[in-house]
């Protein structure tokens, strides 16, 4: 544990020390901590109760931790360290500079990396849930313990959308608003699971890396590609096997022989007429209404899609398949002597054709991406002018991590950053009762462009003087293999 106290508040006479860390101030006693429990009062000292995590860099990915270098380290190379903000600890208010600052040598570079962790009232979590199925309206409430938390948006290829979280969640509403979505956000960006309900649609279960629940049934694929994709992928493939084939979906519902897939295999005009607006042909939209039956629509009897048969045009045997974009729903049917479409046993080959569709489905899964905008604190931790820090940013000079995993910097104004919850390392967030969500922040950039922004440069601590200081009481651990080195020179 890391002893704040140079940092932050000192003992009072009755062993009470007070936090200064977030706007809540807590006053501690002594062996307990604050409300936030990020805190706590041992002996008198304000200690960090989770430790700092180094990660290190090991010479063969995924290997385990490198041995600690047990205070030997000369100065001469510098070890492939990086000092993360999990368990770094906040600064408050603003100005204070951040709570370590860390000088290191990196391939003859030296390099400066601030880190802090960041308290986030601007903050949200995309969750991205891989599934055909109508989950609820656009725009509808996203509820968590029956208060609102967010809503759906719009759903991307193959995936329903949820923007959850946000500044009006945190504090627009009541208390117990802003308190369970920062909850409902603490457990989502910490990799936990928890049930949501949509209002007018589904109750579900989510959790980063996991299939989604969505009414208790945990989804299994994530569809191949919309209705007319999956025509064009697999139309030669079904060519000499059926005379005709509906890929039902929710958006866009492909019917073969009319879909220039069909016409460029010369494949005859079957005459059936799938309900529904076309927009091209063979495309339809709005065929049935959004539902968790067949390819996200409501339809569980597929033949109810056709609107006619044109006498003209189709013929009695004629062969028909009907398959949902994942593969999971299918039936053959035949026409008969008075063109009814007749369920028949489905041929192998046509099986066959099911099961490729099946294969080209990825496990279904739920992503959390967590998003927000660096503050005061974030940005004046890193030096007295922050529009520098804003600007070196924007220029591609400084590497932003989260944990050290990679973030994906928003075009545009400020410091907007997104990252993969999967990529930060476990017990990485926190939050503080204001309410506000607490993440690790680290910029990493060139020591002469860190001196030109106007950074603390009296507050740098070298890396070896932080192994010897906080060294035995941080977490060692290896460094994530997916992620990339962010104190690599650019
Ligand atoms: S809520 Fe946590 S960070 Fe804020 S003052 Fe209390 S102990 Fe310190």
């Amino acid at each position: 544990m890391v002893d704040r106290t140079s940092i932050f508040g000192a003992a009072e006479a009755d062993g009470i020390v007070r936090c200064d860390a977030c706007p809540v101030l807590c006053r501690i006693r002594p062996g307990r901590a604050g409300a936030c429990h990020r805190y706590a009062n041992e002996d008198g000292k304000l200690i960090r109760t989770d430790p700092l995590v180094l990660l290190t860099q090991s010479v063969e990915a995924g290997s385990p931790v490198v041995p600690f270098l047990d205070g030997q380290w000369d100065g001469g190379i510098t070890p492939p360290i990086f000092v993360t903000a999990i368990g770094a600890g906040t600064t408050y208010p603003d100005y204070k500079p951040a709570p370590f600052i860390v000088s290191s040598r990196h391939d003859g570079v030296d390099t400066v990396t601030v880190v802090t962790e960041g308290i986030f009232s601007y903050c949200g979590l995309k969750a991205k849930i891989d599934t055909d199925r109508h989950l609820g309206p656009e725009a509808a409430r996203v509820l968590y313990e029956g208060e609102q938390i967010g809503h759906v948006t719009t759903a991307e290829y193959g995936s329903q959308m949820l923007s959850l979280g946000g500044v009006r969640h945190l504090t627009g509403g009541s208390k117990r608003e802003g308190n369970l979505t920062c909850a409902a956000m603490l457990a989502l960006a910490s990799k936990q699971a928890i049930e949501v309900q949509i209002e007018g649609g589904s109750t579900l279960i989510l959790q980063a890396g996991a299939a989604p629940i969505v009414n208790g049934v945990a989804e299994a694929r994530m569809r191949v590609g919309c209705g007319s994709a999956a025509v064009g992928i697999f139309a030669q493939q079904w060519q000499g096997h059926v005379d005709e084939v509906i890929v039902v979906d929710d958006h866009i519902t492909g019917v073969l022989t009319e879909h220039q897939a069909g016409k460029c295999l010369f494949m005859r005009a079957a005459g059936i007429r799938v309900r529904g607006r076309r927009s091209t042909p063979g495309r339809y939209f709005q065929v049935a209404h959004p539902g968790s039956g067949w390819g996200g629509t409501d339809v569980t009897d597929p033949l109810s899609l056709i609107e006619s048969i044109d006498p003209k045009l189709a013929w009695p045997g004629l062969r028909l398949l009907l398959t949902s974009t994942t593969g999971e729903d299918s039936l053959y049917v035949e026409l008969d002597e008075a063109l009814r479409p007749i369920p028949r046993p489905m041929p192998e080959a046509v099986g066959r054709t099911v099961a490729r569709i099946g294969e080209n489905c990825e496990p279904a899964l739920t992503s959390i991406l967590f998003m927000a905008g660096a503050g005061g604190s974030l940005r004046a931790g890193v030096t007295d002018n922050p529009i520098r820090l804003t600007r070196s940013v924007q220029r591609g000079e400084v590497r932003i991590t989260m944990g050290g995993a990679p973030c994906y910097l928003y075009p545009g104004g400020g410091i907007t950053i997104m990252a993969d919850v999967l990529a930060i390392p476990d017990k990485a967030f926190g939050y503080v009762p204001t309410p506000a969500l607490v993440a690790p922040l680290e910029f990493t950039l060139r020591a002469d462009l860190y001196a030109a922004m106007g950074g603390h440069m009296d507050q740098t601590l070298s890396l070896a003087s932080l192994l010897a200081q906080y060294g035995d009481g941080a977490t060692h651990a290896a460094w994530p293999a997916g992620n990339p080195w962010p104190v690599a020179p650019k």
